[in-house]
């Protein structure tokens, strides 16, 4: 298979050729206007394109996207802060260019269709995707197909039972403390007295940073029972102590329920993704495989 993904981040456009599965090339674009980032994506698939033909294309994007195929908007980037993004027709501005199957979905769906059917996730068919970074976002996979429903999960922007003692305000511009607003990169910077990098991992301003993410832990084993939840992106990848944290308080907060879960239990249920920073990308190639049927 010859196929092409483009991986749409908030600040960069990842664009990969590769089978389903490795990575041949890639380009790294910065995420500017829609017409000028996807054009030099574009154009980047077009020369691959005149090489030998590429047989599907996949596009993870950031979101909110439609991501419904029978919605008029399809394949739309919905109300962002992103400027020049709401309403850009991303799918449609690939499908001017290539007349070959195309898939999209949220960059999250794409990250955890990666890691299910390459990574960490493999044997999982019911596993969450979680990515800490400049925001915060999460694919859900049930019975190893992405899940939907009216738009796709938000999982960042959830609100969560804080820690005790803790006033920060929180940093989404949308919902304040909802959990993007807590823990995610721009959170950090708020609420630690230096940058993230400098404070020491045994710092207790990290404790309430770890507590907000074992809530939002908690709160997906009780309400979708994923078998695995693999956890990326930079701050994820920066910090990894953040995880260890984390893992130690879910028992605690889960009081009892879902029975006891062993330490190795938990080291196994809560991951750090097997492809690395390459989720992503292999994610926009799995979309493309998929879109070939
Ligand atoms: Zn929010």
């Amino acid at each position: 298979m010859r196929l092409a993904g483009i991986e749409l981040g908030g600040t960069k456009c990842i664009v990969v050729l590769g089978d389903g599965q490795r990575i041949a090339e890639r380009v790294i674009l910065p995420t500017l206007a829609p017409e000028e980032t996807l054009g030099a994506a574009l154009d980047t698939i077009a020369r691959w394109h005149a090489e030998a033909p590429i047989e599907a294309i996949g596009l993870a994007s950031f979101g909110p996207v439609r991501v419904n195929r029978e919605a008029p908007d399809y394949g739309t980037i919905l109300n962002t802060p992103k400027p020049g993004w709401s309403g850009a027709r991303v799918l449609d501005m690939v499908l001017a260019r290539f007349a070959c199957p195309v898939g999209i979905d949220t960059d999250v769906n794409g990250a955890a269709l990666a890691e299910y059917a390459h990574g960490a996730g493999q044997g999982c068919s019911s596993m969450v995707y979680l990515t800490i970074g400049t925001g915060l976002g999460g694919g859900v996979l049930v019975d190893g197909r992405p899940v939907h429903g009216s738009l796709h999960p938000e999982i960042g922007h959830v609100r969560l039972r804080r820690a005790e003692g803790d006033s920060f305000a929180g940093a989404c511009p949308f919902h304040g403390d909802c959990i993007e607003g807590l823990i995610a990169g721009p959170a950090l910077i708020a609420r630690l007295p230096v940058a993230p990098g400098d404070l020491a991992p045994e710092a207790p301003e990290w404790d309430a940073v770890g507590h907000d993410l074992a809530e939002l832990l908690a709160h997906l084993m009780l309400t979708l029972s994923p078998q695995r939840i693999i956890i990326g992106g930079g701050v994820a990848n920066r910090q990894p102590h953040l995880l260890d944290r984390a893992r130690k308080l879910v028992p605690e907060l889960l009081a009892g329920y879902l029975g006891p879960p062993s330490a190795l239990g938990l080291e196994e249920a809560i991951c750090p993704p097997a492809l690395g920073d390459d989720a992503g990308p292999v994610g926009a190639l799995v979309l493309a495989a998929r879109a070939l049927g």
